[in-house]
């Protein structure tokens, strides 16, 4: 995908703060923390969220999931961190580029407020 925001930056295109990279994944810190710490993972190929995820990803998302603990220890997060998949535009998602967000690090909220 030529004009995805991701793809830019999984090319190398657009610079990034990098955490990790490998033939498939690339890792990096978001623009905008939420957290102290806060990277995203995201394949290299075009995968626009987990809705388009298909069973030949699996072992990529596998893959993915089990890089994060590694990193985020790596980061300093040895006490724990929160996995975010922002999927859809009903989910919340604004870059449609899967990614796999890690934050952690300072005090971490409910996820959901209730009233
Ligand atoms: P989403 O809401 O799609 O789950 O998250 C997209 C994330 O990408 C946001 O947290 C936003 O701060 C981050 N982001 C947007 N543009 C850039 C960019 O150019 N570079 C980096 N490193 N992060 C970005
Ligand atoms: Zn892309």
């Amino acid at each position: 995908m030529s004009d995805c925001l991701f793809c830019k930056i999984a090319r190398g295109e657009i610079p990034c703060r990098k955490v990790y990279e490998d033939d498939e994944v690339l890792v990096f810190h978001d623009i905008n923390p939420v957290a102290p710490v806060h990277f995203m993972l995201i394949p290299k190929l075009h995968l626009a969220s987990l809705m388009q995820a298909e069973d030949v990803h699996a072992a990529l998302l596998g893959k993915m999931l089990l890089l994060a603990p590694k990193l985020a220890k790596e980061q300093g997060l040895n006490d724990g961190f929160r996995t975010v998949i922002n999927t859809g535009r009903g989910g919340g998602q604004e870059v449609f580029h899967f990614h796999i967000h890690v934050i952690g690090g300072g005090s971490i909220p409910p996820m959901v407020r209730r009233s």
